[in-house]
């Protein structure tokens, strides 16, 4: 109870959203609310965009999107589409010239395609952001998701640093009743204290990166030990795919949420109860073939976002690299909001220690991102062809010695200070046969 007083009564600050930014959302109803939310939010957007971003003048010129004064969202479809090579070449232009009125941060990342980019985001980005995350639980998922006991296993770059995670942090994680437990490295005494900490606080909410799930449930089968089951369980940040799903829902006994997000453009998608994934309304979401035209209902096509809300630095038809299948427009679970059946995002394997310790692939590309987001590496990946040895192969005009340095101590620290590492410099990195990109690839066998 004082907890909830206490959240209720610093919401805007610790929940970064107002109420009525949550209402806005939750005022959508209908197929003609969604189109009006979203052809409003897209032409305010726009309008700004023209007058304040330089990248775009010329380009919404030329084909009659806008004038600076009025939009003709008709022309929208006309707009080139904005790829992570455009972002690094016009970093700069990208950026709004009011954006230091912004309250603004830097954010990176890879990406689907590993290629990292940094960009900036702002307040209205995070409130829209952080609204549509508490609209997906509330009104999809049918829980207070702020209020109730949650246990997330996800990357806590502090706690590998550092060796903790810093007191706003732990303020915060016991007013909204957060468990983090550390899932970039997990070592078999850890993913044992874990399970612990799961069936003792017995959580309502269990979040996490699907990969790291997944590998806390073949765990938990290695030792054959029971798992409390939550109300609801959520995998987010790395593809779930059929086999994973599979072994994560036998093990705790209860169904998989996937939910569809990135670093660029934050909250994407959540899946239903139906198990289909809803695009939540702060981006726009475009499903095009190879010709860079509309696919039709369970078809699969490139994923193009517009977030509505970042003014500092708008990405207007941003291709992030994922791809993903269009699902139908109406849900048997009742929400109005627009579906997909399938998203194939981020691919990563995760590294493993001759002692059973699990390395999250997600710990490697956060490293990447932290360090040579600024343009010196174009597309990397990272591969384990030992216990002790990791190759790094890159795409690069120019390597940063420096970030070099960092990233090759930040490995030592996860994989031991005895683990070799070689550099590779090469001018493409190979696809899977049917045409995947891993970020992460471990050869050793965990079996
Ligand atoms: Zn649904």
């Amino acid at each position: 109870m004082v907890k909830t007083f206490i959240y209720k009564t610093l919401k805007n600050t610790l929940g970064n959203f107002s109420d009525n930014t949550y209402q806005e959302i939750n005022n959508i109803k209908s197929q003609e609310d969604l189109i009006t939310f979203r052809d409003k939010s897209l032409k305010n957007l726009i309008l700004h965009s023209y007058n304040n971003v330089p990248y775009y003048k010329n380009i919404f010129n030329e084909i009659s999107l806008s004038n600076g004064r009025e939009v003709d969202l008709n022309k929208f479809n006309n707009l080139t589409i904005l790829n992570k090579e455009n972002i690094r070449n016009n970093e700069k232009k990208l950026i709004s010239k009011d954006y230091n009125e912004r309250k603004w941060r830097y954010n990176y990342s890879g990406g689907s395609t590993g290629e990292p980019i940094r960009f900036i985001q702002d307040y209205r980005y995070s409130e829209y952001a952080s609204a549509s995350n508490y609209y997906y639980y509330k009104n999809i998922l049918n829980i207070e998701e702020p209020y109730v006991k949650k246990i997330i296993i996800w990357g806590s770059e502090r706690d590998v640093f550092k060796g903790n995670i810093g007191l706003k942090s732990k303020m915060f994680n016991w007013i909204t009743n957060t468990i983090i437990l550390n899932s970039y490295k997990m070592s078999t005494e850890d993913m044992d204290k874990y399970i612990k900490k799961i069936n003792s606080y017995k959580p309502d909410i269990i979040r996490g990166y699907s990969g790291s799930l997944y590998e806390l449930c073949k765990h938990i089968q290695r030792k054959k030990t029971k798992i409390y089951s939550p109300k609801v369980l959520v995998g987010s940040a790395e593809t779930l795919n059929s086999e994973m799903r599979k072994l994560i829902e036998e093990t705790f006994g209860t169904k998989i949420f996937d939910f569809y997000g990135s670093r660029e453009v934050s909250n994407l998608a959540g899946e239903c109860k139906e198990g289909l994934m809803h695009i939540l309304p702060p981006n726009l979401i475009e499903i095009v073939d190879k010709n860079n035209k509309p696919v039709s209902t369970s078809k699969t096509g490139k994923v193009i976002i517009t977030n509505l809300f970042n003014y500092s630095m708008p990405l207007l038809r941003y291709q992030n690299g994922d791809m993903a299948t269009l699902g139908p427009k109406k849900c048997k679970c009742g929400s109005v909001l627009p579906t997909l059946k399938k998203v194939d995002g981020r691919i990563t394997e995760h590294f493993i220690l001759e002692d059973g310790t699990v390395i999250a692939g997600e710990y490697f590309i956060h490293l990447i991102g932290l360090y040579c987001s600024q343009g010196s590496i174009s597309q990397f990946q990272f591969i384990q062809r030992d216990y002790r040895d990791v190759q790094i192969l890159v795409v690069t005009d120019l390597l940063n010695e420096t970030a070099k340095k960092n990233i090759i101590e930040k490995i030592k620290l996860v994989m031991g200070q005895n683990c070799n590492i070689e550099w590779n410099c090469v001018l493409e990195i190979p696809k899977t046969p049917s045409g995947k990109f891993f970020y992460t690839k471990s050869l050793v066998s965990d079996c």
